[in-house]
């Protein structure tokens, strides 16, 4: 297959290609030239760019107004149900590659597998199973309540028993689960640090949940490899970010959607009182942490309060809005950073490389929301989606 691109941007922050023919040889990139003029081609694009990946999302929720509530009375088959329906809306809407950092019962494990057979549509993907919390701790519902290092040790070998390629960590309260303060550290750093051991060990990543100032260094100085959220860091955790090479995953989309759906009347209070903090906090940190040198990485923790996941385009809208990145910039944060985070594959287009991308309409470099406009995904070189014209 031959997809004549009026302008490519392969994922990295090198100058966009214009005219350019990129020839697809099976599953992968065979070559990428300029366009022959007159010479063949089955596909037409306006703008092509790498599938998105999406490097914090929860398969088994579809944005309700109260999630941990929803998933401790959803049943079991429904979740499962709701999860490969989400699969789908993220691969159509060009998210070819998705990370879930925590479902109940197995459902991302159970997910990815699916996909990966062939036997439901969906991203490439990366599952962490259950997430491993303090008892009570935040996201109690997807998790497995761990107290000590040693049974966060086996809470990691548990995870790895049912399959899971990745690990979650809940270094600190959060937003969506009553009781559990933002702000204050939940798994302790001796926790955190023999999780991350056991998780590396077995040659796992360890993403850590961390909004609180606290948490965010306990879950970095344990040698985490992600940092979830991070809104409340300071000076002393950027310069931590920045000595260890720590991805920040700001998922910025998940407070943003929480407050822009206040009228609604919805959402529990202490769901909104509580976004309304991280957000200020949010608004004044992350900004700061990237333009001092952070990596920052695509993940809009889709699933939360009307946070869907065809929506992902907005993650990167955000990156570009909140953060003052480039449309090329964000699209990169999206890409070839998240893709990194997630260790699936390199998530660029470039010849070998996978040949998972999006075909668009528009030339996103001039406008970031042309995301939002997908024509075609195409994943390991087969056409995912078409838009009806
Ligand atoms: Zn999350």
């Amino acid at each position: 297959m031959i997809i004549r691109a009026g302008v490519l941007y392969d994922g990295t922050l090198a100058p966009p290609k214009r005219n350019v023919d990129i020839v697809i040889d099976g599953a992968v990139i065979g070559e990428i030239r300029n366009a022959a003029e007159g010479g063949a081609y089955d596909l037409e694009a306006a703008c092509v760019t790498p599938g998105l990946v999406n490097s914090h999302a929860h398969l088994e929720a579809s944005g309700e107004p109260d999630m941990m509530t929803m998933i401790s009375t959803t049943p079991t088959n429904q979740r499962l149900l709701r999860a490969v329906e989400n699969a789908r809306k993220s691969l159509y809407a060009g998210v070819t590659t998705i990370r879930d950092v925590g479902s109940s019962h197995g459902i991302s494990i159970d997910v990815r597998d699916a996909i990966a057979a062939g036997r439901i549509p969906g991203p490439r993907m990366r599952a962490a199973g259950a997430v491993l919390c303090m008892t009570g701790g935040h996201g109690w519902p997807i998790g497995r309540a761990v107290d000590g290092p040693w049974d966060a040790r086996k809470g990691i070998r548990e995870q790895l028993l049912a399959g899971a390629d990745c690990i979650k960590l809940i270094a600190t309260g959060g937003v969506l689960t009553k009781g559990a303060v933002p702000g204050n550290s939940q798994l302790t750093y001796e926790e955190l640090a023999a999780a991350v051991d056991e998780a590396h060990r077995h040659g796992l990543r360890a993403a850590a949940h961390a909004i609180g100032t606290e948490g965010i260094k306990n879950a970095l100085r344990a040698g985490i490899d992600s940092v979830e959220h991070g809104h409340m860091l300071d000076d002393e955790a950027i310069a931590l970010f920045k000595e260890r090479g720590t991805y920040l995953v700001p998922t910025l989309t998940a407070p943003t959607c929480i407050l822009a759906h206040l009228g609604e009347g919805t959402q529990p209070q202490y769901v909104v009182e509580k976004a309304k903090t991280v957000s200020e906090a949010m608004l004044r940190n992350i900004r700061r942490a990237y333009e001092a040198g952070v990596t920052v990485a695509g993940g809009s923790d889709a699933g939360t309060p009307y946070n869907y996941h065809e929506s992902y385009a907005y993650e990167v809208e955000l990156m570009h809005s909140m953060l003052g990145m480039t449309p090329q910039q964000a699209l990169h944060a999206a890409t070839e950073v998240a893709g990194a985070l997630v260790g699936l594959q390199r998530s660029v287009l470039a010849p070998g490389e996978a040949a998972d991308l999006i075909v668009l309409r528009r030339d996103v470099g001039s406008d970031v929301r042309a995301l939002r406009e997908v024509d075609a995904v195409l994943k390991g070189g087969a056409i995912a989606y078409r838009a009806e014209r």
